[in-house]
């Protein structure tokens, strides 16, 4: 039988780095599907559907739950988050690794219904850091930032669910870690 694909979940607070780190793991492993999101939060500038998310309303976002679209979703700073299931699926039937960027109570649905994923927790260098990232990125209204720095604290605990931890401090020294997981993990002669 043809091998699956490895599920690859790479999580963390908002601000620590895990766009930007997914994009430069895919360039250096072009090999490897990121799934695309839906989201009903409204596209920043430069961002484009079906590249970066696929936007879509709060009403078609429920139908998609209630149909059972999404492999997990989650509410996440007063929008909906998901990630389409059948992607996903027919990616790692094919045999491809599936890299998923999503928050934190995303990636605790996906341990419950794909505990042989394997899940990294990115991590920013300090509070500070995060802070200056979110405000660096000027999108965000103060009431905003101000949850998504109050969240990010909370997050900061779930990492002992995780199998690895990358600190984002040096963009190419944590894609090169991601990078190494992905090997090591593919060498696995079991998976649990
Ligand atoms: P942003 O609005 O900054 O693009 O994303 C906000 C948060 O939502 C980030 O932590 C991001 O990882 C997360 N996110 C993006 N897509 C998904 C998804 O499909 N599911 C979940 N649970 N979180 C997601």
């Amino acid at each position: 039988m043809p091998k699956k694909g490895m599920l690859i979940v790479l999580s963390g607070p908002s601000g620590a780095g895990k766009g930007t780190l997914c994009n430069l793991l895919l360039q250096r492993r072009p090999e490897l599907a990121l799934s695309v999101s839906v989201t009903t939060r409204p596209p920043r500038p430069g961002e484009v559907h079906g590249v970066n998310y696929f936007f879509t309303d709060r009403e078609n976002f429920e139908q998609m739950i209630r149909k059972g679209e999404f492999l997990e979703w989650a509410r996440v700073y007063n929008n909906y988050y998901g990630t389409p299931r059948k992607f996903v699926e027919e990616q790692l039937e094919a045999g491809k690794d599936v890299i998923l960027e999503i928050d934190i109570q995303g990636a605790k649905q996906v341990k419950e219904n794909c505990p042989d994923a394997v899940f990294i927790f990115i991590l920013p260098p300090d509070i500070e850091e995060l802070k200056n990232r979110i405000k660096k990125r000027g999108s965000e209204t103060e009431e905003s930032f101000n949850l998504r720095i109050k969240s990010a604290e909370e997050e900061l605990k779930a990492i002992t669910n995780y199998d690895y931890a990358v600190v984002n401090d040096d963009l190419k020294a944590a894609v090169e870690k991601l990078e190494s997981i992905i090997i090591a993990e593919r060498c696995r002669v079991l998976r649990n």
